[in-house]
């Protein structure tokens, strides 16, 4: 926070239509008067000792600030292109992936009545890239559990519970087959749960829950879901449906320091430039954002004038069925503020 009273967070726009629907969040936050100045940075990859990386100053600009929204980001197609997604999380160590999902009203999808919130470990599990040939036609692939990161992404998991008042954390495992590494996982949960009497721990196999969820997404709604990373992957993406897609889903890279706010969707290259995208997804994810940062105030009244414009269904966007330009929709949002 500044001696103006303004806190600064980084933007980084992205590609596609990343700078469009950014701009909505830029005209929505001034209009609700958000204490807030953006500081954008350019993430468009430089070459450093033969790999691609993010310049510099983008990183030195989310260490200063703590806090960043970011737009999607094109992954180069081509050897020696690492995705630029996995680099800022594995930069900032952002180690938990937050993923609220729920049913927007407006948007008919065979429920609405989803709540659900899921929280994925972020940086192990099958994706710590230990992959070889034992012999020919035969590869081993590692899961990597560790104590130091579940303990971490668990810990997260239930204070996030007791910060927005949901009542139980249920650990989703598969302890049943992976005796060792769920199995460590669900026993940190347990130890972890201690510390936190006022939230109920449950745990469930993934299997089950995937099965449950699907046939009555209702009794998810009092709880956060915390798993191990490619697990979280998966189930993350089945909530997304139950809303009506990735369009709609925003999320948050938590790490120690530093977090990311991000969209869920990518640059969408057919409809950049054509000022027709959605900016729901970054702005609910700018929302998140202010959650995080504390202004509860301001997140809740951009959240309701959002809500409000997509039940109205007068001023959406092509994807949700309507005719009205990003900026349309955007200036619906500020006329409910
Ligand atoms: P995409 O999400 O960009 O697009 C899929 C479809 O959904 C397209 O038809 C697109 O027009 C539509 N769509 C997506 N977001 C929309 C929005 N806000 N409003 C209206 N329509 C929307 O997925 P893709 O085409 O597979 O990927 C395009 C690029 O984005 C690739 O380079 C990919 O690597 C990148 N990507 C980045 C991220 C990220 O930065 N987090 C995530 C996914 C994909």
């Amino acid at each position: 926070k500044g001696p103006d009273g303004n806190f600064t967070v980084t933007l980084i726009e992205g590609d596609g239509i990343g700078p469009e629907i950014s701009q909505s969040v830029k005209d929505i936050f001034a209009a609700a008067k958000v204490p807030i100045k953006w500081e954008s940075v350019d993430v468009t990859p430089i070459l450093k000792d033969g790999k691609t990386a993010i310049p510099d100053d983008a990183i030195s600009s989310v260490r200063r600030n703590f806090v960043a929204l970011k737009g999607p980001l094109a992954t180069p197609i081509g050897k020696g292109h690492v995705s630029l997604n996995l680099t800022l999380r594995r930069t900032f160590n952002l180690f938990a992936n937050v993923r609220p999902c729920k049913s927007i009203a407006g948007y008919k999808t065979p429920y609405d009545n989803v709540d659900t919130v899921l929280i994925r470990e972020n940086t192990e599990g099958e994706y710590s890239g230990i992959e070889h040939v034992v012999v020919d036609g035969v590869v081993q692939s590692i899961k990597l559990i560790t104590k130091e990161a579940s303990e971490r992404v668990l810990r997260y998991a239930f204070q996030y519970a007791t910060d927005v008042g949901k009542p139980k954390v249920r650990a989703v495992h598969k302890a049943t087959i992976m005796k060792m590494s769920d199995g460590l996982f669900l026993s940190l949960a347990r130890e972890v749960a201690k510390d936190f009497p006022g939230v109920e721990f449950e745990s469930e196999l993934l299997d089950n829950t995937c099965l449950r969820i699907v046939t009555d997404p209702t009794p998810y709604s009092d709880k956060v879901l915390v798993m191990p990373n490619l697990y979280g992957d998966i189930l993350s993406d089945m909530c997304a449906g139950l809303i009506g897609g990735l369009g709609l889903t925003p999320s948050g890279n938590i790490g120690d320091e530093c977090s990311i706010f991000e969209a869920v969707h990518g640059s969408a290259p057919d409809i950049a430039g054509k000022g027709l995208a959605n900016p729901t997804a970054l702005l609910l994810s700018s929302i998140m954002m202010l959650q995080h940062m504390g202004l509860n105030e301001h997140a809740q009244k951009i959240q309701q004038a959002i809500f409000d414009v997509l039940a109205e269904g007068k001023t959406i966007t092509g994807d949700l069925g309507g005719k009205a330009k990003t900026a349309e929709y955007a200036e619906a949002v500020m006329r409910r503020l």
